[in-house]
């Protein structure tokens, strides 16, 4: 037994209720913990680092819908770009063209979202919302990018206990996705907000979060 049965049930449970999704964040676990839930029904998978995706990927069921979570450098998108389902972490335009130029050559449009910097760390990564609105209103450079998708935005808030401050920073991405929305440039789709792990979920879905992503709570500390 590598996962907590009774925490996917009522994750699951909890995350339905909101209409939002689950996606199982299972780095650094092995594919036997992805298996065992993948046995549940279970097809939505996060991974971080791109040398372990491609290593589980060739290994694991072909209908997982795998997630990439992580910071994802430009040169390796590459390895991902003909099988991942969703890109949640981009974080400058032009990694946002290098995934534009592997769907290109894959012959696919890849669904990516927009990583949102909202914690008061310095160390998460993301765009700023000025930095954000200069993407989506960069017409020409959208128009370009047919062979991707962006679906939506995602973003972590701060590591820490003070709820408040953790809602704040929800609240903070939900108005900037609403706003986002009206924005209507070529090749977007906003209908996915990622935010929420397992220590903040709950805060997230109240906070209008379409997608969590959670880890530790499913498969256990890492
Ligand atoms: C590891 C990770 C998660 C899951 O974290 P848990 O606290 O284990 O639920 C979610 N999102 C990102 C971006 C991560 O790196």
């Amino acid at each position: 037994m590598y996962i907590s049965t009774e925490n996917y049930t009522r994750i699951c449970e909890e995350v339905g209720k909101r209409n939002a999704q689950l996606v199982a964040v299972s780095k650094t676990k092995p594919v036997e913990a992805i298996q065992e839930l993948y046995g549940l029904g279970h097809r939505d998978f996060g991974e971080n680092y791109v040398q372990e995706l491609v290593e589980k990927q060739a290994r694991l069921p072909q209908d997982i819908r795998w997630h990439f979570i992580g910071h994802l450098q430009t040169n390796k998108v590459k390895y991902i770009a003909p099988f991942v389902h969703l890109v949640h972490g981009i974080d400058s335009l032009k990694l946002l063209k290098e995934v534009n130029k592997q769907g290109q050559k894959f012959n696919r449009t890849i669904p990516v979202l927009l990583q949102v910097h909202i914690a008061r760390e310095e160390t998460k990564f993301g765009f700023d919302e000025r930095e954000l609105e200069q993407v989506l209103s960069n017409e020409p450079a959208l128009q370009q990018m047919a062979n991707i998708q962006i679906s939506g935005l995602m973003g972590m808030a701060s590591f820490s206990d003070d709820t408040a401050l953790v809602r704040q920073e929800f609240k903070n991405l939900k108005r900037i996705f609403d706003r986002c929305h009206q924005t209507g440039v070529a090749h977007t789709d906003f209908r996915i907000l990622s935010m929420g792990m397992s220590g903040d979920y709950h805060i997230a879905l109240e906070e209008g979060s379409t997608m969590v992503r959670i880890g530790s709570l499913l498969f256990g500390s890492r």
